[in-house]
């Protein structure tokens, strides 16, 4: 400042004074901020390394937020409380209330989860976490209490018993079975197919624990990199649950000669029609941790099918929390 000056002492004196006040209030409210901004994060941080890591981003987010509010505050004298911060910091639990699917159960892993994924809308948080995605593979395991539902969900967190064996098994073509209502719809699916020309077989249906076991063990063993993204491990394959059925052309042994055949247009096309899914697609990779099989089909009832097919839900974990688990008003 120019305070040596007496033509700016004399100009300016009775402007200068409001002006200081308003300054050192913002300055004062900024560290107040700041200081306040820090201790809710060391709350966040304390569950742990992988906790602490994904905090960082969320905090970066609010100090520009708080700089945002300061530039705000030189306007308004309203000073912020540590309630409009904690706001600013953690998503609302109003704002999962609001899922037609919310679970108060839930309630700490959606905000847990929303920590972890700041960026993520609270409706996506509240299925992901409903549906058990907010666990890692094959390491936040639930044991799978009711392996006959119909609806059950089997995949890289939810295990079946190695005792599983479905009650109600019925015999298909090439040696496979399937649960009762699963290989009926899959006879008239085939029959389905074949009115309009297309062949296809079944080329694997239900498979025990002991035969998943032996499976995955050779893939594990030639390739030891890429096995989990094809191959289930035993107790984590649909295929135990006698409600998922692989597809083929006749005359071939090998999967992949499936993809891209006219089988499997029209499969894509008509499974919903008789109760079947596709269950493993590019487009829930993330969520299955599989790749692509356009052969894997899996029974979960001709209503959900078709429903599935018109909401345009991409994988059956979304789904069934948000038309089976509970339903839209
Ligand atoms: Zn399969």
């Amino acid at each position: 400042m120019n305070k040596k000056n007496p033509r700016f002492k004399q100009r300016s004196r009775g402007k200068f004074f409001p002006a200081a006040i308003l300054l050192f209030s913002a300055i004062l409210i900024f560290f107040g901020i700041r200081l306040a901004g820090c201790l809710f994060t060391s709350d966040e941080a304390a569950d742990g390394d992988a906790a602490s890591k994904a905090a960082s981003s969320p905090k970066r987010t609010i100090n520009k937020d708080i700089a945002d509010k300061v530039n705000k505050i030189a306007g308004s004298s309203v000073p912020p409380t540590s309630a409009s911060l904690r706001t600013k910091q953690e998503t609302p639990l109003s704002s999962f209330q609001d899922c037609y699917y919310y679970e108060s159960a839930n309630r700490e892993g959606y905000t847990r989860y929303q920590s972890l994924n700041p960026e993520m809308p609270p409706d996506e948080v509240v299925w992901r976490v409903n549906a058990g995605l907010d666990g890692e593979f094959y390491t936040d395991i639930t044991d799978i209490s009711n392996p006959n539902d119909l609806y059950v969900v089997v995949n890289k967190r939810n295990r079946l018993s190695s005792s599983f064996i479905p009650d109600d098994m019925a015999a298909l073509p090439s040696g496979v079975s399937a649960r009762k209502d699963a290989a009926e719809a899959y006879r008239r699916m085939a029959e389905a197919a074949a009115r309009d020309g297309v062949i296809f077989i079944p080329q694997s249906g239900y498979r025990s624990y002991d035969y998943q076991n032996q499976l995955y063990t050779n893939y594990k063993a030639t390739d030891p990199g890429g096995a989990d993204t094809y191959s289930a491990r035993p107790g984590f394959s649909e295929h135990q649950t006698g409600l998922a059925i692989d597809l083929n052309i006749p005359g071939s042994g090998n999967l992949r000669d499936f993809v891209g055949t006219e089988q499997a247009e029209w499969v894509s096309k008509n499974a919903h029609l008789f109760g079947f899914i596709v269950r493993y697609t590019e487009k829930n990779r993330e969520i299955t941790g599989y790749v692509s099989e356009p052969w894997h089909i899996r029974y979960i009832g001709a209503e959900h099918a078709a429903k599935m097919k018109e909401t345009g839900i991409i994988s059956f974990e979304e789904y069934k929390v948000k038309y089976i688990d509970h339903q839209p008003e």
